[in-house]
């Protein structure tokens, strides 16, 4: 730290993102990106786009937002396109929480939650999962705070039902309820469908799990106009052009492949009970997912031990949370059925 850093970011604990390692080829089964590449269109488009990056992008990425808003139901105006999930949930904590008006969030999930909440100087509870890791609703009925949740929830994966969603906007009228679908297309429930219903609903969908661009930062915000507004009002801000005009070609191509993406997640899931079932024939206990990974203990060897010898022994990465509460398991990215064969032969092998 130089000695002009800002006082203020003394306490600041960065998020620490999953390794990308360069030293070798490994099976990646780490940071919960799809082992299938975009489609052949989406990936025309961006060529095509790139004869015209002399000129800036729409700052509102009018034609994607039109195309997304759209495929899943909803007015232009309720839908804001962002330089990949991260942002929206930067620019809510900061429109809809502050040092007096805390958000809560579970114990047990998406790490940099915590760290953008302290860069944008937010104040924010942890509430602790159920000993199953499932979230209890209790806990945020009638809460009075701002509130965090994704859904399904990482690294659990483990999903809420719509109707107990509902519950939390019902009873929260006057905090914004932020639900964070990362992961839905893998099969949780969008709360999307409430967005006319619940002006405090604000829901973060991306582009990096289930349509494959982890790489190129594409996000959404979904809400009322008004909330939508508020983000623009920060956005501009602080960075109009957040988006550059490549990803967001990517992205309409992306739209119009929908299927292609759809089909893919289809696999996931299936790969998805494939490896759970396998895991859970060998002795592990594994939570129940409806997302792209699943987080899964042994008795016979500790979590830390596990990744280290997948990783330095066998070429495979996984994700491994120092984490008191998950520390004997770890986060597997569900990858291509190859991938998860020669992921299941070196556990067992190691198991040995
Ligand atoms: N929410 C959750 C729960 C995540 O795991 C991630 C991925 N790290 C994100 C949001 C952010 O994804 P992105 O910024 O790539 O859209």
């Amino acid at each position: 730290m130089s000695r002009f850093f800002s006082e203020k970011f003394d306490s600041l604990m960065p998020y620490t993102p999953g390794e990308q390692p360069k030293d070798k080829k490994y099976i990646k089964l780490n940071t919960n990106e799809s082992p299938f590449p975009p489609s052949p269109e989406t990936l025309a488009a961006a060529e095509a786009e790139l004869k015209r990056l002399q000129l800036y992008p729409d700052p509102d990425c009018s034609e994607l937002g039109r195309a997304y808003a759209d495929l899943i139901g909803v007015k232009a105006e309720q839908v804001m396109i962002t330089n990949g999930s991260d942002e929206v949930l930067n620019l809510a904590f900061l429109a809809y929480a502050d040092e007096e008006a805390p958000l809560i969030m579970p114990d047990i999930t998406y790490g940099f939650y915590t760290s953008v909440a302290e860069y944008n100087r937010v104040s924010y509870e942890e509430i602790p999962l159920k000993d199953d890791f499932t979230i209890d609703i209790s806990d945020y009925v009638e809460a009075n705070k701002t509130i965090v949740i994704p859904n399904p929830n990482a690294p659990t994966g483990i999903a809420l039902e719509l109707e107990d969603i509902e519950k939390i906007l019902a009873s929260n009228p006057d905090n914004m309820v932020i639900i964070d679908e990362a992961y839905v297309d893998f099969g949780a429930e969008s709360a999307v469908s409430l967005i006319d219903k619940y002006e405090n609903l604000l829901v973060s969908q991306t582009f990096s799990k289930s349509r494959s661009m982890a790489g190129a930062r594409l996000g959404v915000a979904i809400a009322n106009e008004n909330v939508i507004q508020d983000l623009n009002t920060l956005r501009y801000a602080c960075n109009p052009y957040n988006v550059n005009r490549v990803t967001a070609a990517l992205g309409v191509a992306a739209i119009k492949t929908n299927s292609y993406y759809e089909n893919n997640c289809r696999i996931i899931a299936e790969n998805r009970e494939y490896t759970a079932d396998r895991l859970r024939e060998m002795g592990f206990q594994v939570i129940p997912s409806k997302s792209n990974f699943l987080l899964a203990k042994s008795d016979r060897i500790s979590g830390e031990e596990l990744y280290r010898r997948l990783k330095y022994e066998k070429g495979i990465l996984i994700r491994h949370f120092n984490k008191e509460r998950i520390k004997e398991y770890n986060r597997i990215t569900i990858g291509t059925r190859e991938d998860m064969d020669a992921f299941l032969k070196a556990v067992e092998e190691v198991l040995v």
